[in-house]
């Protein structure tokens, strides 16, 4: 077969494997997102991805504990197992915990095999820490055919975002942060940060901007709701 044939079948087959999937489902997130807005109330979602992180997460647990303010944690399962304290102190306060992979590795990158492990062995790990897992957000928002099967096998639900802040960002700063955030959201929108990862201590300009921005979506009528109200329990799966 001439070489150039064999490229095209390989760039056909890692478009129908992974970009593909990945950007149809993230659309029809999206599409849906906006479309429900005018409906829905005036309510938001705050979700983590990249924890846990020994430092970071505590405070930002200190901040929404005196907030009482609901979130939803999506953790590298790999870290998660290091640091059992607080995945404990989450389950214990009643936060929503969900899977991020093992290893925050793309799907783009990883083969059939290798998917199906990340995602079994990241629910293993949160289960052995007492964790019901039913939310499943990947690392960057990358799937494949092989991470769809698994999480429709498990049941996992895949929780896409609608407002990300590029906290982890060293270009950025809490007020930067918390513009973007008070730009973006609109009613129902499922906001993304990060405490865990990121550049130079990112976590901690998220907390920042998080003790500027919720006391202003606040005073514009936004409360915040467990993810799970927005889903239901059983979830809305986004890949029947
Ligand atoms: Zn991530």
């Amino acid at each position: 077969m001439p070489k150039i044939a064999k490229l095209g079948l390989a760039c056909a087959a890692a478009l129908s494997y992974s970009v593909i999937p990945t950007y149809l489902l993230k659309y029809r997130w999206i599409f849906r997102s906006r479309q429900r807005a005018s409906r829905e109330e005036k309510v938001l979602y705050l979700t983590f991805d990249d924890g846990p992180d020994t430092v970071y997460t505590n405070i930002l647990l200190d901040f929404l504990e005196k907030e009482q303010i609901p979130a939803a944690f999506f953790m590298v399962a790999g870290s998660a197992r290091k640091h059992p304290g607080i995945v404990e102190r989450m389950r214990k306060s009643g936060y929503q915990v969900g899977i991020h992979s093992l290893s925050h590795e793309s799907a783009m990158l990883s083969g059939p095999g290798r998917t199906g492990r990340d995602v079994k062995e990241s629910k293993k790990i949160m289960e052995k820490m007492d964790i019901a897992v039913k939310w499943y957000r990947p690392p960057w928002g990358h799937l494949n055919l092989a991470s769809l099967f698994w999480i429709r096998k498990l049941h996992l639900n895949l929780v896409f975002w609608d407002v990300m802040a590029q906290d982890w960002s060293a270009k950025e700063t809490p007020d930067s942060i918390c513009n973007k955030i008070l730009r973006r959201v609109f009613p129902g929108a499922v906001i993304c940060l990060h405490d865990g990862r990121g550049e130079n201590g990112a976590p901690g300009r998220t907390i920042e901007a998080l003790k500027k921005a919720i006391p202003l979506l606040k005073a514009q009528g936004y409360e915040f709701r467990r993810i799970e109200e927005k889903y239901g329990t059983a979830g809305e799966s986004e890949i029947d």
